[in-house]
């Protein structure tokens, strides 16, 4: 699907890009829109909007559409999973390898031929796991 004529880097697109690139965060345009108004004052959320469509369509971020949340994106395009905090909302990446047997494995697919699969998990984060359960105590970390 991907288009070999790429568009006109501008530069408020480079901002854009560098700053979702640099963040880990997942950022939704509202935020993304945030941190590039300290380096670009005068840009606009519609344009931040725009920039980021372009850029899905180019191929060179991901979108994000996790159940019942708004929006994010991801500077990072190689496959990978993600968690999602229930407490906060936060969403980072995970180090767990794909599960490629899940759509390679000859199953009943109901006559789809399956070329992918999104999984989401959810949990609580490192901070909000502290807040739950105090931050002495029977916490220990394993090296
Ligand atoms: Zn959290
Ligand atoms: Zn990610």
């Amino acid at each position: 699907m991907a288009t070999n004529k790429l568009r006109r880097q501008t530069p408020q697109r480079a901002v854009i890009m560098e700053e979702l690139c640099a963040s880990k965060a997942h950022p939704t345009a509202a935020e993304l829109f945030a941190q590039v108004r300290r380096r670009l004052p005068r840009i606009s959320l519609g344009t931040v909007y725009r920039n980021l469509e372009v850029l899905h369509e180019d191929g060179q971020i991901r979108k994000l559409e996790l159940a019942g949340s708004e929006t994010r994106f991801d500077g990072t395009t190689t496959p990978h999973y993600h968690v999602r905090c229930r407490a906060c909302g936060c969403v980072r990446d995970l180090p767990t390898p794909l599960h490629d047997k899940l759509v390679t494995m000859p199953m009943e697919t109901g006559g789809f031929r399956i070329d992918g699969h999104r999984l989401e998990f959810h949990g609580l984060c490192p901070s909000c796991l502290g807040e739950t359960e105090g931050v002495s105590g029977t916490a220990h970390s394993q090296h």
